[in-house]
């Protein structure tokens, strides 16, 4: 995946013409910290994880990115969603730069108790490294607010009350009203965005949508809340489909008890990976990574792709979408409306003030819009495809802000 995300902003760095130096300044990861996580099962055996916590850029704020649990975390991963967040945080204009961390566990085969005990383990070892005004961790993959109660709480002990060090977190706990749904609410404001600008209507449109967690099940739903047909869900145990569109209330009820979209009755079965290529209009990606590749790219019969995942478009595949004219926003920009409502969450916490719905959302949709815009005035500016508009708009503001925090000794044009 880091050869992925490097792959990505060399090709926007092209365009600027970055020198060497240049890049190596922005793509370096500022700090990397893993640390060993040794608890006791309820049985009183042993589990033994691995944490992580990669800072990537700062020089447009503190650090800030999501925390995820699965067994396929490592450095690398983190490091790449790392250097995602660093341009996405850019792309929406929030003063922050980019992190990610993760713990490399499954919390399916743990009991709330022994994940209670990871989370804290890992916030007592990065205690040092995350706070409100240095490194801000959020949820992602596998945790949600409840966990981010936790990190708040386990951080509190060390540091004083301190709201501040996590986004994402419960409402009474001083999270934000709209934060749950804020990923899946910036989908949907870009996908409207895309069918304006194609002249077509959320009415006509078939969408097909890989993952329902929190951000496949929220983009359903206020995707369908403008008229769009959801015609398939896949997620990690199988899919279900309905040519006349999922009843997504009761599916939503459905995964909520039952933790996967598989044997939801008000629909047909089929298997997990065909979600990617089912016959829809619109293919929204909301699980992992890699997932849409050099191998299945041709068969996407959608005709746009918003990426609410992260990374979950290889470069070749992007190259097979791009050439069979595919409209593909990228994650940095598709997926903003997460950071960009835990940025309004750390604003209330620091300022001890609370927002209400309506000024979360319309806000949100303020800079998801403005976004979308200005990435595509640079794609048409400059005769680009999306991602790699996202990417020149992000490197600039960031390198602007990087090399005005120190003294280079030649000049550089961004
Ligand atoms: P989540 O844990 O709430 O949901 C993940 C979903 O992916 C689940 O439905 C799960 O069944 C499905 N899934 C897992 N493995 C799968 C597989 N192999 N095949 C098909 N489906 C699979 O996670 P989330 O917070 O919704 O995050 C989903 C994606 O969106 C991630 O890439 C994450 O980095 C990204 N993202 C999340 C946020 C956020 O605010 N939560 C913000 C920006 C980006």
């Amino acid at each position: 995946m880091l050869e992925e995300s490097h792959y990505y902003f060399n090709k926007a760095a092209d365009v600027l013409e970055l020198s060497a130096k240049v890049r190596e300044i922005l793509l370096t990861p500022y700090r990397v910290v893993k640390v060993e996580l040794v608890t006791e099962r309820e049985d009183g055996s042993l589990l033994h994880h691995r944490g992580y916590r990669v800072q990537h850029d700062g020089a447009r704020g503190p650090f800030k990115g999501g925390l995820r649990y699965h067994p396929s975390v490592d450095e690398d991963d983190c490091t790449a969603l790392a250097n995602l967040m660093t341009w996405k945080t850019a792309v929406v204009e929030v003063p922050f730069g980019g992190a990610k961390g993760g713990i490399d566990c499954d919390p399916g085969k743990l009991s709330e108790h022994e994940l209670y005990e990871v989370t804290r383990t890992f916030v007592e070892r990065v205690k040092d490294v995350i706070g409100p005004t240095s490194d801000i961790p959020a949820p992602d993959v596998n945790t949600n607010a409840k966990v981010m109660g936790w990190i708040m709480d386990e951080y509190s002990k060390y540091h004083g009350f301190s709201p501040g060090v996590v986004t994402g977190k419960p409402l009474e706990l001083f999270g934000s009203q709209g934060r749950e749904e804020a990923t899946g609410r910036g989908v949907m404001l870009v996908l409207d965005e895309v069918l304006k600008e194609r002249g077509e209507r959320f009415q006509d449109a078939r969408v097909a949508i890989q993952g329902f967690g929190n951000v496949g099940s929220h983009a359903a739903r206020l995707v369908a809340g403008q008229g769009a047909r959801i015609v398939a869900v896949g997620d990690h145990l199988g899919g279900v489909s309905n040519p006349r569109g999922l009843d997504v209330p009761a599916l939503v009820d459905w995964a909520r008890e039952r933790r996967t979209v598989a044997g939801f009755p008000g629909g047909e079965a089929f298997d997990a990976p065909e979600v990617l290529t089912w016959d829809a209009d619109v293919l929204i990606p909301a699980a992992l990574g890699g997932v849409i590749t050099r191998e299945n790219a041709g068969e996407v019969r959608a005709k746009i792709v918003v990426e609410g995942a992260n990374g979950p478009t290889t470069p070749e595949a992007e190259e097979i979408l791009l050439r069979r004219g595919v409209h593909v926003v990228p994650d940095i920009l598709a997926n903003a409306g997460g950071v960009t409502v835990s940025y309004f969450e750390w604003v209330q916490n620091i300022q001890h003030f609370r927002w209400d719905l309506e000024r979360v959302n319309g806000e949100l949709e303020k800079v998801m819009r403005r976004a979308y815009a200005a990435v595509r005035d640079i794609a048409r500016e400059k005769k680009l495809d999306r991602r790699t508009a996202a990417f020149v708009l992000a490197i600039q503001r960031v390198g602007r802000a990087a090399l005005s925090r120190r003294h280079v000794r030649e000049p550089i044009r961004l």
